[in-house]
């Protein structure tokens, strides 16, 4: 028996075991079963299904038996009445179908918000971008009909982006305008080409055009096909302004409009070319105004700015194709004449009438602020000839030739002349060679006694030496108006202030050397130094010299300017101990009354008084008079470049006591003083 069965009848027996009548249960045990069959008990399960297990074969073998009843009733309701499994299948199917489908859905309908904000992200970055961009963009149909414009050309047409789309030019730009641009579109629209080109568009009622770089391209669909074009144009007004004005200025003098230094080299090179080529010469003239720095300093800078336009007018009217006017620095000005023949002669007269009529002009007064101011001009000239077609070079010796007319007075004309060339290249050459010399230390002091008229030695003055190894010995004066110039005297002054010091340290320990003084020559252009007295101090400390025994000597040249600071520092210095000696008295251009507020010690009679003054009556005077000038203001007055006994007692009959020159000692090294003073 399978289990099933068993199982029914388990449950048959155990209702009816239950005490449940049932027409079933009747039925089931027809045949002696009711009365073999015991009463069932719960816990007597076991027995049950035994009995049934041994009534089962009989059971089954009858078709009609309860066995088959049985089942026959539990099996037929169940057949007949169930819903087949493959539709609850189907309806699970179903309903995932569905909520899968609603997902689904959910999900397509996320993704598509999703999408849709970032689309609108998209869209308003790129707007932004568009409009941030500093160029118009615009898109325009195949009817040459806007599309898209953004902010940018918005604002600088003055209407809305509503306005403008489904316009064409003509409703922004003139007709003259738009005539240019429906051929550039054309040619993107219609043959497809990328057009880049500078558009210069007028706006309806704008008073200038505006110059714009556009890119117009062609936008194509997927067959390739144009629907439309993307134009960018920039805005390139501004910058070709600004290029303009940078181009004006590289080429152009700011305050003239003259041509600038670059420009008339550019020009020279081109003419010297030109006139090589045609066998022909010219001339460069460099106009200087004279005295253009007092005009500046009384009258100020407008008025000096005034005159200078004044002239680069009067000068312009020299000017053509072959003749350039320009200004080349403050008061200088160029002036190029093309002069169409080779004889030097012929070329030296014509640019020397010219430069005559060039003066002439400048008699005119200028009116400045309803002023009137005569100015004068002086004038260098240099050939194309003498330049070697050297644009520079030409203006190098134009410079040279203005320097030499400077030299001889305002108002005057000078050629280049190759001597003069060779004084400046000697110049420079003696300038570099004293940058090595302070350097390699190849300078030296030597020193000259200062002999009193009874014998005595009561001073030294120092002097630099300068062994050059190639040429020897390069004189003071050669070098030291080159150092004045160069700046060099600052390092080359402090070199000797240093070493003047040191040999008053040595000779402060030296038997008969200790009560000289040393006087050390001071350039004015030193003396003026922000730092000199700073210097001199630290000096001092240095070598802890007595600043009693250190004279500086200084000329008439510093008392010509700024007074108030040589008094205020000579009196620090004094206040020191220092002393001040007056050199070369005589031959610049001290006022008198300078001397009385100035606390100076020494007065030195210039040598070239002193040279003639056996036969020259002036010299003598001059001499005689000096020498009262001292004494009445009390100074000591010492005679420089005495050679002989005679010069020496006829000082001394006029009351000059103190004497410096080769007949009491020439200048050597200290080493040589110091041996002949003192034996040491
Ligand atoms: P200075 O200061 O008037 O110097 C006197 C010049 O006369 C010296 O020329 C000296 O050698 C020269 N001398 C002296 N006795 C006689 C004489 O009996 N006959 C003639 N014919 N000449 C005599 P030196 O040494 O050539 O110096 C020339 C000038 O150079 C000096 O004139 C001075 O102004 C300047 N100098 C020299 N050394 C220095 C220096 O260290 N610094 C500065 N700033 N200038 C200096
Ligand atoms: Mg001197
Ligand atoms: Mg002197």
């Amino acid at each position: 028996m399978n289990l099933k069965a068993k199982l029914l009848l388990f449950v048959v027996l155990l209702v009816a075991n239950i005490g449940s009548e049932s027409a079933i249960a009747a039925k089931s045990f027809p045949v002696g079963v009711h009365e073999n069959t015991p009463q069932l008990t719960l816990n007597q399960h076991n027995d049950l299904l035994a009995i049934i297990d041994s009534h089962l074969p009989a059971w089954q073998a009858d078709s009609d038996s309860a066995y088959f009843d049985i089942l026959r009733y539990w099996n037929a309701p169940m057949q007949q009445g169930s819903i087949p499994h493959y539709f609850w299948w189907l309806v699970i199917a179903l309903l995932l179908g569905f909520v899968s489908a609603v997902l689904f859905s959910l999900l397509m309908w996320r993704r598509i918000v999703e999408k849709n904000i970032s689309l609108w992200q998209t869209q308003q970055n790129l707007n932004l971008i568009l409009d941030s961009v500093d160029a118009h963009i615009f898109i325009k149909d195949m009817q040459q009909r806007y599309q898209y414009v953004n902010q940018n050309m918005c604002k600088f047409s003055g209407r809305e982006q509503h306005e403008i789309i489904g316009q064409t030019d003509s409703f922004l730009y003139t007709e003259a305008t738009c005539q240019k641009l429906r051929e550039n579109d054309r040619r993107v629209l219609e043959e497809g080409e990328r057009v880049v080109k500078e558009e210069i568009n007028m706006l309806h009622g704008a008073d200038s055009a505006q110059t714009f770089l556009t890119v117009k391209l062609p936008l194509r669909r997927e067959d390739g096909t144009i629907y439309s074009l993307c134009g960018i144009s920039t805005n390139m007004t501004d910058y070709l302004e600004i290029q303009k004005q940078l181009r004006r200025l590289a080429l152009y003098d700011g305050l003239t409009g003259l041509a600038n230094r670059y420009s008339l080299l550019e020009h020279l090179k081109k003419q010297l070319i030109d006139s090589r080529d045609a066998r022909q010469d010219g001339a460069l003239l460099i106009v200087d105004l004279d005295a253009f720095k007092t005009l500046n300093d009384t009258l100020g800078h407008r008025v000096g700015d005034l005159l200078l336009k004044s002239v680069a007018e009067r000068l312009q009217a020299y000017a053509s194709e072959q003749n350039l006017v320009a200004r080349l620095g403050a008061d200088e000005f160029a002036l190029v004449r093309h002069i169409p023949t080779s004889s030097r002669a012929e070329v030296i007269a014509t640019a020397q009438w010219f430069a005559d009529r060039l003066l002439e002009d400048f008699v005119l007064p200028f009116t400045l602020d309803r002023m009137q101011y005569i100015a004068s001009v002086t004038i260098g000239i240099a050939l194309f000839s003498d330049a070697e077609g050297e644009a520079k070079q030409l203006l190098q010796k134009a410079e040279i030739a203005l320097y030499r007319a400077k030299a001889s007075g305002r108002n005057s004309v000078c050629f280049f002349d190759p001597l003069m060339q060779q004084q400046i290249q000697r110049r420079s050459q003696l300038e570099r060679w004293l940058r090595e010399a302070i350097i390699q230390e190849q300078l030296e002091l030597y020193v000259q006694p200062q002999v009193s008229s009874d014998q005595q030695y009561v001073g030294m003055e120092a002097l630099l030496r300068w062994n050059h190894p190639e040429e020897g010995f390069i004189a003071p004066a050669d070098f030291i108006p080159i150092a004045e110039a160069s700046g060099l005297i600052y390092p080359l002054g402090d070199w000797v202030l240093r070493k003047a010091c040191q040999i008053l340290a040595e000779w402060a320990v030296t038997p008969g050397m200790e009560k000289l003084r040393l006087s050390v020559n001071i350039s004015t252009r030193q003396f003026r130094h922000q730092r000199f007295v700073e210097y001199i101090d630290s000096c001092i400390e240095e070598f802890a010299v007595d600043p009693d025994y250190l004279e500086l000597e200084v000329t008439e040249s510093l008392l010509i300017e700024d007074i108030e600071l040589v008094i205020e520092r000579m009196n620090a210095l004094r206040k020191r101990g220092l002393r001040f000696s007056l050199d070369d008295f005589g031959t610049g251009y001290a006022s008198l009354s300078y001397l009385k507020l100035l606390p100076f010690n020494k007065l030195k009679i210039d040598q070239s008084f002193v040279q003639d003054v056996l036969t020259n009556m002036n010299d003598e005077a001059i001499v005689s008079t000096i020498i009262t000038l001292g004494q009445s203001l009390d100074l000591v007055v010492v005679a420089e470049g005495v050679e002989t006994i005679e010069q020496a007692m006829l000082l001394e009959r006029y009351g000059c006591h103190v004497y410096q020159g080769y007949y009491f000692g020439k200048p050597a090294p200290v080493v040589e003083w110091q041996q002949r003073i003192s034996g040491s």
